[in-house]
């Protein structure tokens, strides 16, 4: 959440005061297990000849034949060739959807990787798919450039980034993968195709969002901008004096956007704006301190949604609690070392402001929830397959423990969201299939007929996939 280090945890002081405060209610939260039926955070057996395989969440798990690094091309293209049943290129594993995961082959591009070069030019820089974001964007910032925009962690590969549609925020911002300007892709023959936008308009269109359902995508050449500084500004306020001021704050800043912590009134918002500045000290931003204090605060006082706002009130700090100036790729992304799971949908932009007031409210009424949602803005583009396509969009994140129930994001949040056009976002956790996202994007049916062109026999698709594009099951 990038916020400072502060007191936030409950003190002690606090804590002893709860101590006297003997009700029934809070006897049986007390009482109360959060831990979900079958949760295991460990990496499951895999038989002989298989190998075990889970997502960085530890929600998608797979026994493929085996995760093949690949160091060339030619080399995966024999892979792509002789691999028997499906096969799924997968990157770092951060998607929390099951876009990723196969019992076939899976293939990671971490051999194929790194800055090819720049165009002194046009600044266009070429990379191996599998580079990780933070590794190109330093690789840039040592020549001078830098990506206009970062999502919030930098350890995605470009191409499970780009796949799908990975994005930071920022009103006039797009998406990382419309930086995309030219790749190569390896279709399911082993051939291996040059795409731009002159070459081959329609694969370009699906291919910069493709949920890794084309092909095997081997480099990118990508659009950069100079290098850049720039000021952060967190401040955490009461939610009430906030949300009429969402449109403002969006159209005023080049990187806006808010966590709210449930069951607080509390919002943490974030505003990045460029700056010639000089570099300050880097801050002690530290989300697991900020995780673990709302968390004790749900644990202690959940049963009780007065006290607990109260104790939130007296103990965060408040007002401005972070300014600092660094290069673009330092702020913009930072780690996220507590696991979670995640659902993200995008709202057309004007739907923004009231849909986060009904999401707020939801998750203060669901007493359990402790997770910071997140709200951000991304601008329009037209890759067939992008959640912005056809206009700016506000996004909503909710996220849960793993180790807890969170079914009631498909049962609560998913059908309100849809009801007002929201798209989810493909990486994250979504309950739709063919019928329902036909509706919502105007190029489905373009890019499933295409997806069936270059696939034919459904060589890269998997259960997860089979489901989106309404096809019969592979693997
Ligand atoms: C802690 C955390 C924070 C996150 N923050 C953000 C955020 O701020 N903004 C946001 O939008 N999302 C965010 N995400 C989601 C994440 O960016 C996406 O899920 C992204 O796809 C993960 O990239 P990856 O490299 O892990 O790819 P994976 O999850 O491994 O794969 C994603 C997709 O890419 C495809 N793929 C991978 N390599 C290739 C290839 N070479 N050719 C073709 N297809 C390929 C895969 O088949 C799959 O469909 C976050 C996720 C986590 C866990």
């Amino acid at each position: 959440m990038q916020i400072s280090r502060r007191t936030m945890l409950i003190g002690a002081g606090g804590a002893g005061a709860l101590a006297t405060v003997p009700v029934v209610q809070k006897l049986r939260w007390d009482g109360r297990d959060f831990v979900r039926e079958g949760y295991d955070p460990n990496l499951h057996a895999a038989p002989e000849g298989k190998e075990a395989w889970m997502n960085w969440a530890g929600n998608q798990r797979a026994t493929p034949h085996g995760v093949l690094w690949p160091e060339n091309e030619a080399e995966l293209a024999e892979i792509v060739r002789s691999a028997a049943g499906p096969i799924r290129p997968v990157g770092s594993g951060h998607s929390f959807s099951g876009v990723a995961p196969s019992d076939g082959t899976m293939i990671h591009l971490g051999g194929i990787e790194g800055l090819r070069g720049i165009d002194p030019a046009t600044g266009e820089a070429s990379f191996g798919a599998g580079t990780m974001l933070f590794n190109a964007a330093q690789e840039l910032d040592a020549k001078g450039r830098a990506f206009e925009n970062l999502s919030d962690i930098d350890v995605q590969t470009l191409a499970g980034a780009f796949s799908t549609a990975t994005h930071g925020t920022g009103e006039k911002l797009t998406a990382l993968h419309d930086y995309i300007t030219g790749f190569r892709i390896m279709t399911p023959s082993g051939e291996t195709l040059d795409v731009s936008a002159d070459s081959n308009p329609d694969l370009f269109a699906a291919g910069k969002v493709s949920l890794g359902a084309l092909g095997v995508i081997t480099e990118y050449r990508l659009r950069t901008v100079p290098a850049f500084n720039l000021k952060r500004t967190v401040t955490v306020e009461p939610v009430r004096d906030f949300l009429g001021r969402i449109g403002e704050l969006g159209a005023t800043h080049r990187h806006f956007e808010f966590f709210y912590f449930p069951g607080t009134e509390l919002v943490a918002s974030l505003v990045h704006d460029v700056t010639d500045a000089p570099i300050s000290d880097a801050g002690e931003a530290d989300d697991d301190e900020v995780l673990q204090g709302l968390r004790q605060l749900r644990d202690a006082l959940g049963w009780a949604p007065f006290l607990r706002r109260w104790m939130a009130q007296s103990e965060f700090p408040q007002g401005v609690i972070e300014d600092r100036v660094d290069s673009s790729h330092a702020l913009l992304a930072t780690a996220r070392p507590t696991q979670f799971v995640e659902m993200e949908y995008h709202l057309p932009l004007e739907e923004g402001p009231a849909m986060v007031a009904r999401v707020i409210d939801m998750l203060d009424r669901r007493k359990e929830v402790y997770f910071p949602m997140e709200y951000r803005h991304v601008a329009a583009d037209d890759a067939w397959l992008s959640p912005f396509n056809g206009g700016p969009r506000a996004s909503i994140a909710i996220h849960s423990s793993p180790e807890e129930r969170y079914d009631f994001f498909f049962t609560e949040f998913e059908p309100m969201y849809l009801e007002k056009g929201g798209r989810p976002h493909w990486g994250k956790l979504h309950g739709l299939g063919a019928d329902r996202l036909k509706a919502l994007y105007p190029d489905f049916e373009r890019f499933v007929e295409l997806r069936r062109d270059m696939d034919p026999e459904g060589k890269f698709l998997n259960p997860h996939l089979a489901q989106v594009f309404g096809e019969a099951a592979n693997a």
